[in-house]
């Protein structure tokens, strides 16, 4: 190799070294006669100037922006009156310029990266990836890739590739179906999660198993989904709660620490989810600050505001001094959000003015104090359903954090466990009881009696979340390994004995060969490398992604196939008028 180190691996030890240097042509300037040029490659960047006498100024002249360069010089310090400090203060004197490769103009400025429209950084993925910010996400990603190893396989985790084509896993989305071509009009579905594979890797005796997975979901694409992501997928034997989370604090801890040099704080603190819900409006809250609500139902119960007198609840938060025009804005995210309105209250003195003020005055005193309010500051409020009231004013309060940027003041990552999940659900839609997390999911020891009973929503799973600033980065929980738990379970969200079996039977099976006590959990790797990168989307973190529509713009994918792959596996498409 001609290289003799890689641009960012210089330091002012090299100072009057002869170096030849490989990469890309960043930027060229003239200027005076001089050609000065930036030399990129993935570790850094570093001025080369080459003087109109030198053997290497016609080769040097022939380079543009992205040509691929070999530059030999010597390594200097600038002179005295152009230095700032650190590694900037050094430039190369060309000796000898070869141009390796040349390069069409670019479709987009490369400097501009952030600020080009995302779709032809997509379609041109590869230069969008030449951008420093990109090479530093996927480097952060690589190293705590690393630091998940070494730990893991330190802690006695072993590694085991589940399998891609496979059958249906019930996480809640739709299925990618794939069709057999040896087996016409059947389909294989790719992995929403390796659930059930790592559960009989349990059984199996692995005791200790991850896998950096990809998963599969179709569902509708938001800022931090993709159809295929990765999850860091664990499962441990023999284990309960307590152990299960003070594992993965460990393994947190040591990634945080090996990749940013950030100690994060450990145990995790842990809020119950009514306890997130009810008081952050969230079951992922961002507590990098507070800002807690208060309950209010009872003040307002029976009571001449209408709104509010027969409300399941009514909750409160109080907020800085806010203009009409930023209320108004924060009640039409609070509807966005399931809330009928947000009500509004402007404390002065001991009372109130404003808003809902000509129906509270009896509550006044006990508002205050249930609040906090400052004078002049304002008080915003949601009714009625719980979980509306709740949902809609959680995000308010994320509105307020972007508003009064709240979360500046707090540490720069917040990690806790969200825990005591329901296990079941009521889905108003469909009109029946389904699971929250998934059907594996063990219930608490204390609340089994529940199953079948009119209390069937307050079983507390034992299952968790573990949340870094408002983003949930993972979730598990303790599995059912008893086959007649597992049975009334099913019957709890309308499987039939038919059913579960037709779906899991191979599953079902395997429960009864000696299933040991297990639990796991799976961090949802994008999610997390993108808030440790300080990204806005995981697509910042994900080498080749697809858009928002899920396609990928650069291969273009999806597509259509050519008919004769279509009737190898017995498919035609339907094609229809419109
Ligand atoms: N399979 C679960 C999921 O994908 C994670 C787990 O329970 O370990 O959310």
């Amino acid at each position: 190799m001609k290289r003799t180190a890689m641009i960012g691996h210089l330091t002012p030890a090299h100072a009057g070294q002869t170096v030849t240097l490989q990469g890309w042509v960043n930027r060229r300037r003239d200027l005076g006669g001089l050609i000065f040029l930036e030399l990129r490659d993935r570790s850094g960047l570093v001025q080369v100037q080459v003087e109109p006498d030198s053997a290497a100024f016609a080769d040097a002249d022939r380079l543009r922006a992205e040509y691929v360069a070999e530059i030999e010089g010597t390594y200097q310090a600038r002179p005295e009156s152009q230095r700032k400090g650190g590694l900037a203060d050094f430039e190369v004197i060309a000796t000898r310029v070869k141009v390796l490769n040349t390069a069409k103009t670019t479709p987009f400025e490369l400097e501009k990266g952030d600020s080009v429209a995302e779709d032809i950084r997509l379609k041109f993925r590869y230069l969008d990836l030449r951008r420093p910010e990109m090479q530093r996400n996927l480097v952060l990603r690589s190293k705590a890739v690393a630091a998940v190893t070494e730990y893991l396989d330190r802690e006695g985790f072993v590694q085991v590739e589940t399998p891609m084509l496979t059958k249906s896993t019930p996480e809640g989305a739709r299925d990618f179906l794939v069709p057999s071509r040896q087996n016409p009009g059947e389909f294989y579905a790719l992995p929403q999660s390796p659930q059930l594979f790592k559960q009989m890797l349990m059984i199996a005796g692995y005791d200790r198993y991850y896998q950096l997975a990809r998963c599969f979901r179709d569902e509708d694409l938001r800022a931090d989904r993709q159809p295929d992501f990765t999850q860091l997928d664990m499962e441990m034997s023999f284990v309960e709660l307590d152990d299960v989370l003070s594992t993965q604090e460990g393994l947190m801890a040591h990634v945080f620490r090996e990749t940013l040099g950030v100690e994060l704080p450990v145990p995790f603190p842990r809020m119950a989810y009514m306890d997130a819900m009810n008081l952050y409006g969230s079951d992922k809250p961002d507590l990098r600050f507070d800002l807690k609500f208060a309950d209010v139902t009872d003040l307002f119960q029976g009571g001449e505001f209408k709104a509010f007198a027969a409300a399941q609840a009514v909750k409160v938060i109080a907020a800085p001094e806010l203009t009409r025009k930023q209320i108004d804005e924060l009640e039409r995210i609070a509807k966005q959000n399931g809330a009928g309105g947000l009500a509004w209250l402007k404390r002065d003195g001991d009372g109130f003015t404003g808003g809902i003020s000509k129906f509270v005055t009896a509550q006044a005193a006990e508002l205050i104090a249930r609040t906090g309010v400052a004078q002049g500051g304002t008080l915003l409020f949601t009714a009625g359903e719980w979980k509306k009231a709740v949902g809609a004013l959680g995000a308010v309060r994320l509105a307020l954090r972007d508003l009064f940027d709240l979360a500046a003041a707090g540490p720069q990552f917040h990690v806790s466990w969200v825990t005591e999940f329901p296990q079941l659900e009521f889905d108003d839609d469909s009109g029946t009881w389904t699971y929250m997390h998934h059907p594996f999911t063990a219930p608490h020891p204390d609340d089994l009696d529940l199953f079948g009973t009119d209390r069937q929503g307050e079983i507390r799973a034992q299952a968790y979340d573990l949340v870094l600033n408002g983003f949930e980065v993972g979730g598990g929980s303790i599995r059912i390994h008893d086959p007649a738990v597992q049975a009334k379970m099913f019957q709890a969200i309308g499987f039939s004995a038919e059913q579960a079996r037709d779906k899991f039977g191979f599953f079902m099976d395997a429960l009864e060969y000696g299933t040991p006590p297990h639990g796991g959990i799976a961090w949802g790797f994008d999610r997390l490398i993108m808030v440790m990168s300080g990204a806005t989307s995981i697509r910042e973190v994900i080498a080749f992604p697809k858009n928002n529509r899920g396609v990928d713009l650069m291969a273009l994918a999806p597509s259509p196939v050519e008919p004769g792959q279509l009737a190898d596996v017995g498919l035609s498409v339907a094609t229809s008028e419109n």
